[in-house]
């Protein structure tokens, strides 16, 4: 069989799920893609890729032979997606007191088709079918997801088990939607690439899986976004994708068909995305051109993380508490995820005062648990030893506030006026440093 060539098209974006009413029929498209396997196609005269590639990738790469993708839907409705929410950590102020707490907008509608956040998806490889250079590509760009989205790949060779099955027909490159691949009785494959061989160029893979992961992942075409207002000259479409032989049914589905706003949850529509197709210029009344686009692009970036977010990163947060005894200044600092999350690290070190003398002395910060008693394992001496206390996050009472008591005149153990409590700042996985850095007025 001649190869075949196919003019250039890139994909695009991301978006969302996918709605019932532009799902593409899986025997439509078997049909498309034995047009795809069958005919020989002549590059369209009226591409001129070249405008459209930067001068760097034009030397490295002939897009003469860019193949577009059609991608595929198995009509599975998943359920609802188990989406999670990190908590965010409330700000704390220099003076110890929670800010006031900021609500976020959240995008609402999630789509039934993507993976809950955190989702350890399986994929194998068809055995037999391409060289281990070729799967180790898909393996390399694949994993670009997992840096932006709070989702990994974990690459298996048990065929049946696995989520996604990858294999390497000659023919057109497509996958199926997210979640969809979790009702595969028979064991189909649900993703496939085309038109790699050991002399792809590393931006076609690149530009390629990770376009297929994409929906892998539940993202769509986003030349399809609800929100994609692109003034197609439809005539002049369906006459340059007759020449891949797409009908007019064809086109309708894969570039004119829009998916609903409510069943998509996607960024403004963002033409320079790795989802998006690429499309020749004169196709639009109004002239719009399209980028070639070869890897995720800043907004997929962000939307991905809005879609699988990832923990809140580890931060500092300090400030001065003041107890209003004696002119006591104890210094906090809170670092977050930084021991195992079901428990908060509490210490309390020596400060050194203004006129340059190290506070010790007894001094304790009690940690209120649940049932009346308290924790004050946490004291300073006169040795100056830093002690620490590391105590399971959820047997602290959140009702009160920790203690604060020192030795006072005569060295009496007097429990100052003054307790702390910011609990909703001090999630499992956090350290607390306290240094009583002055504990007397001049
Ligand atoms: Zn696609």
């Amino acid at each position: 069989m001649k190869k075949f060539i196919f003019f250039p098209l890139s994909l695009l974006l991301l978006s969302t799920a996918i709605s019932g009413q532009v799902r593409i029929k899986k025997d439509n498209n078997r049909d498309i893609q034995k047009k795809e396997t069958k005919k020989t196609v002549q590059p369209p005269v009226m591409i001129e890729e070249p405008l459209l590639i930067s001068p760097t990738l034009k030397k490295t790469y002939d897009f003469s032979n860019v193949k577009i993708c059609i991608d595929k839907s198995n009509n599975y409705d998943p359920g609802p997606r188990l989406s999670k929410a990190y908590p965010e950590i409330p700000k704390l102020n220099s003076n110890g007191q929670l800010e006031p707490q900021v609500i976020r907008q959240k995008l609402t509608a999630e789509t039934n088709k993507m993976w809950p956040t955190e989702s350890v998806i399986t994929v194998a490889f068809a055995p037999n079918q391409t060289t281990n250079f070729v799967v180790n590509k898909v393996k390399q760009y694949a994993r670009e997801w997992e840096k932006v989205a709070n989702v990994s790949f974990s690459f298996i060779t048990d065929w049946k088990n696995a989520h996604v099955k990858v294999s390497f027909i000659k023919g057109g490159s497509w996958s199926w939607m997210g979640r969809e691949v979790l009702n595969n009785p028979q064991g189909q494959t649900t993703m496939n690439f085309g038109w790699f061989d050991d002399n792809t160029p590393d931006i076609e893979f690149r530009r390629v899986v990770i376009h297929e992961f994409g929906h892998a992942l539940g993202f769509i075409h986003e030349h399809q976004a609800a929100g994609a207002r692109i003034n197609w000259d439809v005539e002049k479409v369906y006459a340059y994708f007759a020449q891949i032989n797409w009908s007019r049914d064809d086109v309708n589905r894969n570039i004119f068909a829009k998916y609903s706003q409510t069943s998509t949850n996607g960024s403004s529509y963002d033409k320079t995305s790795i989802m998006h197709y690429f499309f020749p210029e004169g196709l639009t009344i109004d002239n719009n051109s399209f980028s070639f686009n070869t890897d995720l692009s800043s907004l997929d970036k962000l939307y991905a993380k809005e879609i699988y977010p990832f923990p809140p990163r580890p931060t500092t947060q300090t400030g001065v508490l003041s107890t209003g005894d004696d002119c006591d200044a104890i210094k906090f600092i809170v670092e977050y995820n930084v021991i195992p999350g079901n428990f908060i690290e509490f210490s309390l070190e020596p400060g050194v005062d203004n006129s340059g003398k190290v506070v010790t002395w007894w001094k304790q910060i009690g940690i209120p648990l649940l049932g009346g008693a308290e924790n004050r394992d946490m004291q300073l001496l006169a040795d100056g030893k830093t002690t620490k206390v590391t105590i399971s996050r959820n047997i602290i009472d959140e009702t009160r506030g920790m203690s604060f008591a020192k030795a006072k005149f005569l060295g009496v153990h007097t429990g100052l006026g003054f307790t702390w409590k910011v609990w909703e700042a001090l999630p499992g996985g956090c350290r607390v440093r306290f240094i009583w850095q002055n504990d007397h007025c001049y």
